[in-house]
């Protein structure tokens, strides 16, 4: 008992520090995007600059009649969940293909000959419409992670046409909304907090309250004429592309309907379901390395069938970033594809995250990882045993530099400002060679910490990486 009040002071101090710390490197992260980012329009910098809002209390009863009135509208809410009508038409196409894809797929390869052609045409389909969901709906319409070429935009678009996944004003929309509200059961579209089958597909199953899309938070799209045609005459588009044009190919390759079997029906399966892996299972599986302020998750298992956006957490955290998968070395097609095209100057103005404010989430992290480890160890409320007091030292150490590293950047990155807006520009790139100097100091301390932690962890044979 001794013991643990003994620990609590310290504990409670190191809390607060990096609850403090927490709030600095939000902050400071959108700080850096903002540095960043230019955007032409206001309106829509700002739906697209909206951090996710404040987590729903549900358990608030700081005031008791107001407490009261906001459950009875939670509970009014939760209600209208419950009588959601069903949404038929897609409805149809999400119960209906799949059957029809495990009933007929099988037969037909074991009745037919499906030549090699088709399958090629299966497999360019499956990436075109896979890569077109991530990067033309999810990268460049939702998030406006770049710029594209008009040639490369409309390819997306008729992509993501093909991968019969709504308009573009729909999939934007509720994304923008996903992002904003992530996890919350009453106005996240896919809320993970409802389980996985509603974040998968249920949620598109029924007309729920949460799924209806006023397009208010889609002003840029809602301008672009071609958007506005695929909205309007959607339906006909999915026909056409899924239907018409590729019963063309299959006439082209003399098998309409091996075609439209595996190229049609097959393809249109396996990419729904893909995509909607990101919305479910990213959700749940996987480790948390930059957040753990909501669910999403980093796994490479599913950015191999994601074509990159397994890399969840990290989208979460930092969703203007062209990149999920932000190292080099993590499977992330999408982003090759973008930095690829961008060599041909047919993707421009593709925005990142600096290696600095990441490297800094990932430490924050880290040391929160830690603080879990030292409450679960004081939990017990015996002696700490003497390797996990050894770190639990260290921890505070770490965190004390680790705080002053931030006050510096923080200056230093108010210095910049100031400078860029001083300086004449004759000098600015003597004024840009010091900055670098500085920065990159800033980046070695951090990397310092980080290798610090490693070791620390390595104290109580724990690995760093935070589940
Ligand atoms: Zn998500
Ligand atoms: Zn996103």
């Amino acid at each position: 008992m001794i013991a643990k009040k003994a620990l609590g002071f310290p504990l409670k101090g190191l809390r607060f520090a990096i609850k403090s710390g927490d709030t600095l490197v939000k902050a400071a992260s959108i700080q850096v995007t903002r540095f960043k980012t230019r955007f032409d329009e206001n309106k829509t910098k700002n739906s697209l600059n909206e951090q996710p809002v404040a987590k729903r209390n549900y358990a608030d009863t700081a005031d008791q009649i107001d407490a009261s009135n906001k459950e009875a509208s939670v509970d009014m809410r939760e209600f209208e969940f419950t009588k959601a009508p069903i949404n038929w038409i897609p409805a149809t196409i999400l119960v209906a293909t799949p059957i029809a894809a495990a009933i007929i797929t099988p037969w037909y390869l074991f009745t037919h000959d499906v030549s090699a052609p088709v399958w090629g045409v299966f497999g360019a389909f499956m990436v075109w419409t896979g890569i077109s969901i991530t990067a033309g709906y999810h990268r460049l319409l939702s998030h406006r992670a770049y710029k594209a070429h008009p040639v490369v935009k409309n390819f997306l678009l008729l992509g993501s046409t093909l991968a019969v996944q709504g308009s573009a004003f729909d999939w934007v929309s509720g994304h923008r909304t996903h992002h904003r509200h992530v996890d919350d059961r009453l106005d996240d579209p896919y809320s993970a907090k409802r389980g996985f089958w509603f974040s998968h597909m249920g949620w598109m199953l029924r007309n729920y309250p949460s799924g209806k899309f006023d397009y208010k938070n889609i002003p840029d799209l809602t301008k672009d004429k071609t958007l506005r045609i695929q909205h309007k005459y959607y339906g006909l588009w999915v026909v056409a592309l899924n239907v018409g044009m590729v019963a063309a190919i299959g006439w082209l390759l003399g098998d309409v309907w091996g075609t439209l079997v595996i190229v049609g029906l097959l393809r249109l399966v396996l990419t729904h379901h893909f995509t909607f892996f990101i919305n479910s299972l990213c959700h749940m599986f996987g480790t948390r390395p930059y957040t753990d302020t909501n669910s999403a998750r980093d796994n490479f298992f599913l950015a191999l069938v994601t074509w990159g956006e397994g890399y969840h957490n990290y989208h979460h955290f930092f969703q203007y970033d062209y990149r999920n998968g932000v190292k080099w070395w993590q499977y992330d097609p999408t982003k090759w594809l973008i930095a690829g095209l961008s060599k041909f100057g047919l993707t421009t103005e593709l925005r990142t995250v600096d290696d600095t404010t990441i490297k800094h989430a990932e430490v924050q992290m880290q040391f929160k990882k830690a603080q879990q480890q030292i409450d679960t160890a004081a939990v017990s409320g015996l002696d700490l045993p003497h390797a996990m007091k050894t770190f639990q030292d260290r921890i505070k150490f770490e965190y004390d530099a680790f705080t002053q590293t931030v006050e510096e950047w923080q200056a230093l990155k108010a210095k910049t400002i100031e400078l860029k807006k001083t300086e004449f520009a004759d000098r600015l790139h003597e004024v840009d060679d010091k900055l670098k100097h500085d920065y990159a100091k800033i980046e070695q301390k951090i990397l310092e910490h980080n290798s610090n932690l490693k070791t620390a962890f390595r104290s109580i044979g724990q690995n760093t990486k935070a589940a």
